[in-house]
């Protein structure tokens, strides 16, 4: 080894990475390394809401997988953020904690220290909250949480057809109750994307004790004795190492951080061994359990002019007028503006089984009837714009069964992973998928939103009947890019990681990141990593938990 050595080396500077690099480097006496494979975000597309359209590829690893048996074959790019900030920085910037029964439920499974009670004083701890005084959101935390600057009348017309459904409103499905149709509540600040790069490494680099490498390709984590030691990394063309004094922090994601692990002899005793990769702890699940909440997308012709058809000449220099004056208008808007979380009728109690997303714009989709396997509508980086106006909703089954696997092909950290998924390849799942489509028709029919409906432009009249609609899936379903579950905490000797996070057999070592979500939260996942590194951190420091008394009431009230 050279001489470079840290406390802590963080491997990954995304969503968790950043979070961890504030928090182990606020005791000036920890030095802090942190070493990220992606480049800066500088990129002003990163930091304009809307230039999420315009966003380049090299920000994105767009890992592929195996062909989709589910789906006709479909090959997907999973996407996932190759620079400072991770997924926070090109994400759809939708923050949803979950439901407190998610985390509940992950303290039944053995995670002790996880139900939402425990939970609950980071979440606390990570937000300001636009609108002060509840007691169940925070109000000093580096992470701004806002919500749309700028409402479109459709929004509001969304909302109401919900609710002439029968479905409550929720001021904030972020509070105590999660179910009901809301307003989005968005990773913004003053208009712009807060993603974990600017609300916590920012603040945090000026410090001596923090060093963040971007470039820095981690390969594997060194083990000696049966405890990390160091990490292996290639920067600049040079392969470099470093020693980590009291800990390794994988926060690499869930699709990178299983990969580092196998890389690195901790894996399934039996594939390491026939790729030749001297096995220094047998760990079955490592790249298994992968979890992703299949999503489908159904869209209405409307009367009312929509985002997607406000975008010539003239209506770009009024919105960047609109946005240099005021940091508002569609330039700070994000792809989801009305959210509604349901139970499904066929279930009484519980976390919420689905969650439906609302946008005044619409999209081009590829050439469904062709089973074409391009999946560019729901790439993040080749979104093109429908011509009329349009406005879509999204579907996804929050709790599916499906599971999927990462393993590697060769012991080599330049090759691809094998990334083995089925949206659809359970019947529950499909089924499901099938229920919300059949409850979104319902809430465009009613009243509020009926008035304004030309016609339903996808899937379309055309299909009707339930198997009609499972056919349609098979060609149009996708993942909603929140992918976790491969490093499974658990208090089960077969989990990767024990609830302090601590890697089996191996010591010191954590995963802190998406991989060790046991089962996928009722929403989208940024939220619930920041909270996840949060805990982690203090689990880290082996610090004393924060907040007690309220948090524990707020647990007893919500999942009573
Ligand atoms: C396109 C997209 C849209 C999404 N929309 C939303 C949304 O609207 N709301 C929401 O809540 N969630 C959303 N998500 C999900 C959410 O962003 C992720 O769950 C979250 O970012 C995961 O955080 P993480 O820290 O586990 O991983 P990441 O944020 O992915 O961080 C991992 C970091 O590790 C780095 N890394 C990987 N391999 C190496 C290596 N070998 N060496 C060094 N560094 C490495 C990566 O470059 C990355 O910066 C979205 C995700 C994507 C991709």
């Amino acid at each position: 080894m050279n001489d470079e050595a840290f406390d802590y080396v963080v491997v990954g500077g995304g969503t968790a990475g950043c979070v961890l690099a504030n928090r182990l480097s606020a005791d000036r006496a920890h030095r802090v390394l942190v070493l990220e494979a992606g480049p800066n975000d500088t990129s002003p597309y990163i930091h304009v809401p809307a230039g999420l359209m315009r966003l380049q590829k090299k920000y994105n690893w767009r890992y592929e997988a195996e062909p989709d048996a589910s789906r006709h074959g479909a090959v997907d790019h999973w996407a996932a953020g190759k620079v400072l900030g991770g997924g926070s920085s090109i994400n759809g910037m939708l923050w949803v904690r979950g439901d407190p029964g998610d985390f509940d439920g992950w303290a039944a499974s053995g995670c002790e220290g996880w139900d939402y009670a425990r939970v609950l004083p980071y979440f606390l701890r990570a937000e300001t909250y636009e609108r002060p005084g509840d007691p169940y959101r925070g109000t000093g935390g580096p992470q701004h949480v806002s919500h749309l600057r700028g409402i479109h009348p459709l929004t509001e017309e969304f909302v109401g057809a919900a609710m002439e459904e029968g479905y409550p409103y929720n001021p904030d499905y972020n509070s105590a109750r999660h179910d009901g149709v809301a307003h989005a509540q968005l990773s913004q600040r003053g208009g712009l994307r807060h993603s974990t790069a600017t609300a916590y490494l920012l603040p945090a680099r000026r410090r001596s004790n923090l060093r963040v490498a971007t470039r820095a390709h981690v390969e594997r984590i060194v083990v000696e004795h049966g405890r990390a030691v160091g990490v292996d990394y290639v920067m600049r063309g040079r392969r470099r190492r470093v020693r980590a004094e009291r800990e390794v922090v994988l926060a690499a994601g869930a699709l990178a951080s299983p990969k580092i692990l196998m890389l690195s002899g901790i894996g399934p005793a039996d594939h390491l061994a026939g790729l030749g990769i001297s096995v220094v702890a047998d760990h079955a699940e490592v790249g298994r359990n992968l979890q992703e909440h299949p999503h489908s997308m159904m869209s209405w012709h409307v009367d009312v002019p929509t985002l997607n058809v406000d975008v010539g000449p003239s209506a770009v220099v009024r919105h960047g007028v609109e946005y240099a004056l005021h940091r508002s208008g569609p330039a700070a808007s994000a792809p989801g503006h009305a959210l509604l979380f349901v139970r499904s009728p066929t279930m009484s109690s519980g976390p919420c089984d689905y969650q439906f997303t609302f946008s005044p714009l619409a999209f081009k989709i590829p050439d469904l009837a062709g089973g074409d396997s391009d999946d560019a509508a729901h790439d993040v980086n080749e979104v093109v714009l429908h011509d009329r106006p349009a406005v879509n909703v999204i579907q996804c089954v929050l709790h599916p069964e499906g599971r999927g696997a990462i393993t590697l092909r060769s012991g080599d950290p330049a090759d691809r992973i094998r990334l083995e998924h089925e949206v659809i390849g359970r019947q529950r799942d499909l089924d499901r998928l099938v229920e919300a489509c059949n409850m979104t028709r319902r809430i465009m029919a009613a009243p509020t939103m009926a008035r304004h409906v030309i016609d339903e432009r996808i899937p379309g009249p055309i299909v009707e009947s339930d198997d009609a609609m499972r056919e349609f899936l098979r060609f149009a379903s996708w993942r909603g890019e929140h992918a976790v579950g491969t490093c499974r905490m658990g208090g089960d000797d077969r989990s990767v990681v024990d609830p302090s996070l601590r890697v089996r057999r191996v010591d010191g070592l954590r995963v802190i990141d998406a991989s060790i979500f046991p089962t996928l939260t009722s929403g989208n996942t940024n939220a619930p990593v920041v909270m996840i590194a949060e805990k982690g951190a203090d689990l880290v420091l082996g610090r004393a938990e924060p907040i007690a008394a309220f948090a524990r009431s707020a647990g007893d009230e919500s999942t009573g």
